[in-house]
């Protein structure tokens, strides 16, 4: 049965055309339960009725033409209990509705089944049969188990519809929900980066021009030939003739007798020379997978290592072909910092993630760049997006997709709005940062991305509060050397000469994987990430903090940050650590007029456990930054990088800011330097909350920096003090927002922060 399910799931999956896709799944249910009839309706909110999509019993004119109200007949009663609806006379109940025009005389058993995808109901899945019987418990479970799996693949049916048509000839603008990553909107066009050629990431789509397609099939058949022939003639005196034979088993598959001439039918049929490729290669490497035999097995490993050589020929020519855009929006399935690095920075003007959610780090980075993103759309397959008109609405977490006209007006509109109110900000950047009745406030800067975009007005911020080091290690393809990261975190303190340069060390793990160490694990936050790791690895830790001590060399402003501590053995051992770079180079520089100025060293607060320990904390070390991305998902047992559960993520829960007020009282009796380097410092409400719980000292992404200067420059104190107990009582987050929001109302600010 699950095999079964999973081939239902992965044709709908696999068809660009929804209608052909649904059609295939009414009659692949109806011969899978052997009944007589299955058919799928499909939610339209707008018009408030489910509308008949695809059928397999019932009267096939019918479709596209039947739409059964909200609060109508069986399937509305479906569709508004959110549960299964299994009958054996189904005309016998009073929900029963007579609707003539699909012929559903003849069957009395009914299983009716929702399609629901976070909450919300797309469609009603139905099974019918003449016999009157209540549908059998397997029957309904197998219904109930397809009824999830497609929720997924069909949530963004709609833009599938878009997009399956000529963009050009489209009426209606596709709207789709993701989750907000970074504020702003953009207009552009859809450019989708690949990041492996890994045949799951490749998505089946179907394409006028066959030519097109057979002639790069073999170009990249081409190139793998003579790939192999590379590699048979350097092997040639290292491996036995009959380990050489593979080459000719090889060469000979990818012949037109062979695979070649399966995947030359597939592209006949109008499938795309990727698509042809995976199909072609997914299905003789399965059926080897299912042989007793285990060498015949073992040809199935070699299948997909073929296919995959010649994916890679296929998807360097493919990205060839596609030019640049104007202006890009770069979609990806994982935005990645590498990812970023291929577009002129000029040319980017948005980003949308299919993975991840509000406080990945892909969303931080389109933050830090100042451009908006949307995240979270994983349901779509990557080729839907690709040269398509995009608006990116990163306020609300929404992509129109081919706007028409009026709607692209409005948003250029709203486009300039924001330019205006950026100016705005921006002409106050050179004043000082202090509220309205003179408490003066620390800005910092959050880097590490691309330090000249980020420091573009070092003058007017008290440092880097936050240099995260992970990407340039990211950005290779190897670990920096001790003497590349010299040049780097010199250029890095020499940003900001005379103001604190605060560099974390590395922290990678979670949802930052290095190219070349991958790291595969069950619970990545959980697991093996930041100081866990580089404790773990000295010898990567040590030359980082030489680096870093040896940059710092006729500077000084070095502080060094340890992140994702939980434990004061942590810091124990980070500190002997440091001290044990310190003495080497110390020792080295004996003898020379040469000065190793002493850096601070301070925590990152971002693991609960650590709250609870400030006071052994605090006469360890020098300062502290809180984490706030990391402690909210942590204080919430929440992934940050999760869009299932991105409505549970928030910094402004009444938990997350009652334990910042208890560490800020703390703090400041014990002395203790504390600093919030999180996302919650770069956004209006959270920096008035912790303004009135006593913190100074932000860390941000520079693209916030001026709007928040502004902001602090127009508050009292005193009045937001007033407001932090109304703040501390609150029950939910939106409570927490909405006190804000009539705070910032009362002030006549909250239309000036947002077009
Ligand atoms: C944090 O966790 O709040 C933080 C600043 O670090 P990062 O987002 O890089 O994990
Ligand atoms: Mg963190």
């Amino acid at each position: 049965m699950l095999s079964q399910l999973r081939r239902i799931v992965q044709d709908v999956a696999q068809e660009p055309v929804l209608n052909n896709a649904l059609a295939g799944l009414v009659s692949n249910v109806k011969n899978a339960l052997k009944t007589e009839c299955c058919s799928v309706y499909l939610a339209d909110y707008e018009q408030q009725h489910f509308m008949l999509m695809a059928t397999d019993g019932l009267n096939p004119e019918a479709v596209g033409q039947v739409a059964i109200g909200f609060s109508e007949g069986l399937i509305g009663w479906v569709g508004q209990r959110e549960e299964p609806i299994n009958l054996a006379q189904a005309h016998l109940h009073p929900r029963f509705k007579v609707t003539p025009e699909v012929s559903e005389d003849r069957f009395s058993a009914f299983l009716g089944c929702p399609i629901i995808h976070h909450r919300k109901v797309l469609g009603v899945l139905t099974i019918q049969q003449g016999e009157s019987r209540v549908f059998s418990e397997d029957e309904e479970s197998f219904l109930v188990t397809l009824g999830v799996q497609l929720a997924s693949v069909l949530v963004n049916a709609e833009m599938r519809q878009a997009a399956s048509q000529n963009s050009k000839q489209q009426k209606n603008t596709g709207q789709l929900q993701g989750l907000p990553g970074a504020p702003g909107i953009a207009i552009g066009e859809g450019f989708v980066l690949e990041p492996s050629s890994d045949f799951d990431a490749i998505s089946l789509k179907k394409v006028d021009d066959p030519e097109k397609e057979l002639s790069r099939f073999y170009k990249a058949v081409k190139i793998t030939k003579a790939e192999f022939n590379r590699l048979a003639e350097r092997m040639a005196g290292h491996l036995p003739p009959d380990a050489l034979a593979i080459f000719d088993v090889y060469h000979q598959l990818l012949d037109a007798a062979s695979l070649g001439n399966e995947i030359e039918k597939q592209i006949h049929e109008g499938w795309c020379a990727k698509s042809a490729l995976k199909r072609v290669v997914e299905k003789f490497a399965r059926q080897f997978d299912d042989m007793d035999d285990p060498y015949l097995r073992e040809r199935g490993t070699d299948i997909r290592d073929l296919g995959q050589r010649v994916l890679n020929h296929l998807l360097d020519t493919e990205q060839r072909h596609h030019k640049l855009p104007e202006k890009v929006v770069l979609v990806a399935d994982n935005v990645t910092a590498t990812m970023l690095a291929e577009i002129p920075r000029a040319q980017l003007v948005a980003i949308v993630s299919l993975k991840g959610s509000v406080n990945s780090h892909a969303a931080i980075m389109a933050r830090a760049l100042g451009i908006p993103a949307v995240m979270g759309l994983d349901e779509l397959p990557l080729f839907h997006w690709q040269s398509q008109r995009l608006i990116v609405d990163g306020y609300r977490g929404q992509i129109l997709v081919a706007p028409a006209e009026p709607i692209l007006a409005e948003y250029q509109a709203l486009i300039s709005e924001d330019a205006q109110l950026s100016a705005r900000y921006q002409s106050e950047m050179h004043l000082n940062a202090q509220s309205a009745c003179g408490v003066p406030f620390s800005l910092m800067v959050n880097a590490g991305l691309a330090i000249e975009l980020e420091s573009a007005q070092p003058s007017y911020t008290d440092g880097i509060g936050l240099y995260r080091t992970e990407f340039p290690f990211i950005m290779r393809n190897r670990f920096p050397t001790e003497a590349e990261q010299i040049e780097l975190y010199k250029k890095v303190l020499a940003s900001h000469p005379t103001k604190a340069v605060v560099m974390r060390t590395l922290d990678v793990g979670g949802d930052k994987a290095l190219p070349y160490f991958s790291i595969i694990e069950e619970n990545p936050f959980l697991g093996w990430r930041g100081i866990r790791l580089t404790l773990d690895h000295p010898e990567i830790f040590l030359v980082q903090i030489r680096a870093m001590l040896k940059a710092n060399i006729g500077q000084g402003n070095l502080h060094i940050l340890l992140p994702m501590i939980s434990d004061l053995a942590e810091v124990d051992e980070s500190l002997r650590l440091i001290k044990q770079a310190t003495f080497e180079l110390t020792d080295e520089l004996a003898g020379t007029e040469v000065q190793l100025p002493k850096a601070k060293v301070g925590v990152m607060i971002e693991v609960p456990s650590i709250m609870y320990q400030l006071p052994e904390l605090a006469r360890k070390i020098d300062f502290c930054s809180v984490g706030t991305n990391d402690l909210t998902q942590y204080l919430l047992a929440v992934d940050r990088n999760n869009p299932r559960v991105a409505g549970l993520y928030d910094a402004m829960h009444p938990a997350v800011l009652r334990a910042l007020h208890q560490m800020s009282l703390q703090a400041q009796g014990l002395q203790l330097p504390m600093s919030i380097c999180g996302e919650l410092a770069g956004e209006p409400a959270g920096v008035l909350i912790l303004a009135a719980m006593g913190y100074d000292k932000f860390s941000m992404n520079s693209s916030n920096l001026a709007k928040i200067k502004w902001l602090l420059r127009r508050v009292h104190l005193s009045e937001l003090q007033l407001l932090l107990p109304e703040i501390l009582a609150c029950q939910s987050p939106k409570q927490v927002r909405l006190q804000v929001q009539r705070f910032l109302d009362q002030k006549q600010l909250l239309n000036q922060l947002r077009a």
